[in-house]
C-alpha cells in the first residue's frame, strides 16, 4: 500500500470544486484517494497521482482525514449515515471536514452522532468558486471543535488561503449562508442598475468602470458585471447552486425565525430562471429574468 508521510485523504465528490482541491491536496504531498458516484469523475485526476477508490469504504477506510464536497444535505447523510458510510464504517483518522453547502442544522446531528463513536466532524465551507479551488485560494469558513481545527488546517491550508474558525459545529455553514444571501441580493441590485442605466441609453461598461472606483463596489460588480453587460450566461457557480443555497438560508431563517424578505425576493427571481431552464447558467444569468421583465435585451441597445 501507497503512503504518505504527510497524511491520507479520502475525498469524496469529485465534480467542479472538488476535484481541483484533491488535486491540489495530492500536489502538496498529500496521498489522495477519491471516490465519486460518477467513476469517470476521479479518472483524470490519476495523471497528478491521486488514487481512484471503487467503493466509498475504499476511500475512508485508511484516510486521516475524510474531506467531502457534495451537492447538497442528502448527498452528505448518505455518506455519514448510509450502508457504508462513516458511522458505520470510521476512518481511521477519526477525522471528517465537510466542504460542500449544506443545512446548519443536519450538519449539528450528523456532528453529534458522529462524535458519539469517537469521529470529530467539522463543517468547512468555501467561497472563492471554481477559480479560488483552481489556485487553492478559497476562504474557509469552519466550524466545530478547535482540537479538529488543529488536526485539519495543515490539510486545508493546501486548497484556500483564508481559514477562519468562526465557532462551534454548523457555524461555518451559517456563515455560508449568510455569504450567499449577500451575494444574491447583490447579483440582484446590480442586474437592476443595469437595467435601468440601459432604459436611459447608458454607457453600462462606463457605468461598471465609474462604480467600481465608488461605494456600489462588490465582488460580483468587478467579476460577473462585465458577463452581465455582455450577456455572457456562462457558468460560473450555477443557478441551481444559488438556489439550493437560498433555500438552505430561508429554511435556516424560518427556524429562528428571522424574516429576510429581500431574500425571499430573489430567491423568487432565481426559482422564475430555473422555471426558463436557465439552472445550468452561471448565477450572473439572473440578468435575463430582468430582459423578460423589461421587454428588452441587455446585450442590445449598447452605444456603437
Ligand atoms: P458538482 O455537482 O460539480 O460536484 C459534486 C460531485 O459529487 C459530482 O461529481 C457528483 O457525482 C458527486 N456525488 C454526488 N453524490 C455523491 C455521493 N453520495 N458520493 C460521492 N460522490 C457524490 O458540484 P460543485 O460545483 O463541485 O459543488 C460542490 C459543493 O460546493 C456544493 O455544495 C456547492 O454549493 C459548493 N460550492 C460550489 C461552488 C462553485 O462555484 N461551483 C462554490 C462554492 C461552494
Amino acid at each position: 500500500m501507497n503512503h504518505s508521510t504527510k497524511g491520507c485523504v479520502g475525498f469524496l465528490g469529485l465534480g467542479v470544486m472538488g476535484r481541483e482541491m484533491a488535486r491540489n491536496l495530492a500536489q502538496a504531498g498529500f496521498l489522495v484517494r477519491a471516490y465519486d458516484v460518477v467513476a469517470a469523475a476521479v479518472t483524470p485526476l490519476t495523471a497528478f497521482g491521486v488514487e481512484v477508490a471503487a467503493t466509498l469504504a475504499d476511500a475512508t477506510r485508511d484516510a486521516d482525514i475524510v474531506i467531502s464536497m457534495l451537492p447538497d444535505t442528502p448527498q452528505v447523510e448518505e455518506v455519514v449515515r448510509g450502508e457504508a458510510g462513516l458511522l458505520q464504517a470510521p476512518p481511521r483518522g477519526k477525522l471528517y471536514v465537510d466542504m460542500s453547502t449544506i443545512a446548519p442544522e443536519a450538519t449539528r446531528k450528523m456532528c453529534a452522532d458522529l462524535a458519539a463513536i469517537g469521529v470529530t466532524m467539522l463543517d468547512a465551507p468555501v467561497s472563492g468558486g471554481p477559480v479560488g479551488a483552481k489556485n487553492a485560494s478559497l476562504t474557509i469558513m469552519v466550524g466545530g471543535e478547535a482540537e479538529g481545527v488543529s488536526r485539519a488546517e495543515p490539510y486545508l491550508r493546501a486548497m484556500g488561503t483564508t481559514l477562519n474558525h468562526v465557532g462551534q459545529s454548523g457555524a461555518g455553514q451559517t456563515v455560508k449562508l449568510c455569504n450567499q444571501l449577500i451575494c444574491g441580493i447583490n447579483i440582484q441590485a446590480i442586474c437592476e442598475a443595469l437595467a435601468l442605466a440601459r432604459a436611459y441609453d447608458i454607457d453600462l461598461s462606463q457605468m461598471r468602470e465609474v462604480l467600481l472606483g465608488g461605494s456600489a463596489a462588490s465582488w460580483m460588480l468587478d467579476k460577473l458585471g462585465t458577463s452581465m453587460i455582455e450577456g455572457d450566461t456562462s457558468a460560473g457557480f450555477r443557478i441551481d447552486l444559488m438556489m439550493k443555497d437560498l433555500r438552505l438560508v430561508l429554511e435556516a431563517a424560518q427556524k429562528r425565525p428571522v424574516p429576510l424578505p429581500a431574500t425571499a425576493l430573489v430567491a423568487s427571481q432565481y426559482l422564475d430562471a430555473q422555471a426558463h431552464g436557465e439552472g445550468r447558467h452561471g448565477n450572473q444569468a439572473l440578468f435575463k429574468v430582468y430582459d423578460r421583465m423589461t421587454g428588452r435585451d441587455l446585450t442590445a441597445n449598447q452605444p456603437g
